[in-house]
């Protein structure tokens, strides 16, 4: 049962990419013709996934980072230039997530960026979280908190164009609506996971907010900080290993977009001290959100790691 799910998931994934990359290009050329309808620029596929969800047919939405790109690192390529040009409103993540100096410096002089993250932060400070002084970007990864950025989302856009903000103010309403039942359904999940067993092994520290809101308190462990960087330390290593350990850990999740490397490392010093851990053959998506849409992409990555850890 299980292998045919695998095919199937992977069919879908290879069609997933094959389309997903013509729809880039074909959109890059037809955003860029004036129609009258909005222009809207979205950082990352999750935020870009929402926003035409309120926005529907009444927006030209397009994603600047898409596939397995890492956000944290995006530097502007040929033709982005043009693209902040054309935009009439940007929505970015905010929170140091897009810290590439280009795109960083773009979205300052931007007249028209809303941050979607500073947004959540001004709503409700306290559920922003930081990590050695550093403010955690990855906000998406808590459903509950992504529900707080359709609001901006409906104003920025009504603001635009107030003729369809009552449009914007239904899609919205229904697009919260879906995002609480996820969030509600990722709770279940993560309930049928015997209690000792929630643990969430990644290669860099982005589910710190998933595993607030649906494993626990300090139930998320990596070896990378919060922007993957691949320069591992050998007490790094030692400390992940310490706390596998600790709890009595037995998987370890990659992630779509990050190399294995470091879990690969982590893998070998268990082995050696015979403490039986093995590397999901699933990948969790983090940063990028591959084939599937934003609500997808999340209730997947709640199936694959109650999947591997209620074994
Ligand atoms: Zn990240």
């Amino acid at each position: 049962m299980k292998k045919i799910f695998l095919c199937i998931s992977l069919l879908l994934f290879l069609i997933g990419c094959s389309q997903s990359e013509n729809r880039k290009i074909s959109d890059l050329e037809s955003w860029l013709k004036d129609n009258g309808k909005i222009k809207v620029l979205s950082t990352t596929g999750m935020i870009g996934d929402l926003v035409s969800r309120v926005g529907k047919d009444r927006i030209d939405q397009l994603t600047l980072i898409y596939g397995d790109i890492d956000p944290h690192t995006y530097e502007l390529v040929k033709g982005d230039d043009e693209k902040f040009q054309f935009a009439q409103v940007i929505f970015s993540n905010g929170l140091g997530l897009e810290h590439g100096a280009s795109l960083q410096r773009r979205l300052q002089i931007h007249s028209n960026v809303i941050s979607l993250g500073s947004e959540i932060q001004k709503k409700s400070a306290e559920s922003i979280l930081k990590k050695d002084g550093q403010v955690d970007p990855h906000i998406w990864l808590d459903v509950s908190l992504m529900k707080m950025a359709v609001d901006p989302i409906i104003e920025a856009l009504s603001l635009q164009d107030p003729s369809f903000a009552e449009e914007y103010q239904h899609n919205g309403a229904l697009l919260k609506e879906d995002l609480e039942a996820l969030d509600q359904r990722i709770i279940g999940i993560m309930r049928k996971i015997p209690d000792e067993k929630r643990y969430l092994v990644t290669s860099h520290d982005a589910f710190n907010y998933f595993a607030k809101r649906y494993l626990g308190d300090a139930r998320c462990i990596a070896p990378e900080g919060l922007a993957p960087e691949g320069q591992l330390s050998v007490a790094d290593i030692q400390e992940v290993v310490r706390k596998i350990q600790l709890n009595g850990i037995h998987v370890l999740f990659p992630e779509s977009n990050v190399s294995k490397d470091s879990l690969k490392k982590i893998a070998y010093v268990c082995k050696e001290k015979g403490i039986d851990v093995r590397i999901s053959s699933d990948p969790l998506y983090a940063d990028a959100m591959g084939p599937r849409t934003y609500l997808e992409m999340m209730q997947y990555n709640a199936e694959v790691i109650c999947g591997a850890l209620d074994e």
